[in-house]
């Protein structure tokens, strides 16, 4: 009777796929590469190569930093900045004029807004009771979600402004 040896499951860092480059492993993890990024592809219909028609597997492959610089200034990688609080996702060529600037717009108020709270709560510890920054964190995810950009000083319960007043003074 036929035993199906089943190939050993993969250790070490993948050599880069396009120039074959071996590549170190950061903190021995081979799934994280020193100058080299790993890509996974989920297969499609019309590949001609990979499509898993059930899906439960992928594809992962490496490539080099040098090997990927060459790619983006081709123009051949594509950098996707994903959907928040509603915004649609952008896809945008890596590497094109002004492309590192972008953000998707709510996504910057989102950080925008909660830069603001740590700053507030950075600036403010007596103020911080135990509870209060999941209180303003909340706050300041419904803001980022509506779309308006958030004021911890106006969210600040009236207790929490009270004891920080007395504090201070
Ligand atoms: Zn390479």
């Amino acid at each position: 009777m036929a035993v199906t040896v089943r190939p050993e499951p993969v250790k070490a860092v993948q050599p880069c796929a396009v120039c074959g480059m071996v590549l170190e492993a950061m903190d021995e993890d081979p799934d994280v590469p020193y100058a080299g990024d790993v890509f996974t592809a989920t297969g499609h219909y019309g590949s001609t190569m990979y499509d898993p028609v059930f899906g439960g597997e992928h594809l992962t492959l490496t490539i080099c930093t040098d090997c990927l610089s060459g790619m983006r200034a081709r123009g051949a990688v594509t950098r996707t900045l994903l959907g928040v609080h509603g915004a649609e996702p952008e896809r945008l060529i890596w590497g094109a004029p002004g492309e590192a600037e972008r953000d998707n717009p709510r996504n910057a108020l989102r950080l925008k807004n909660e830069r603001a709270l740590a700053v507030y709560a950075g600036s403010n510890p007596q103020a911080m009771y135990p509870g209060l920054y999941a209180e303003l964190m909340e706050l300041c995810d419904q803001d980022s979600q509506a779309g308006v950009t958030f004021n911890p000083y106006d969210a600040v319960p009236p207790a929490a402004k009270t004891s920080a007043t007395e504090e201070q003074a």
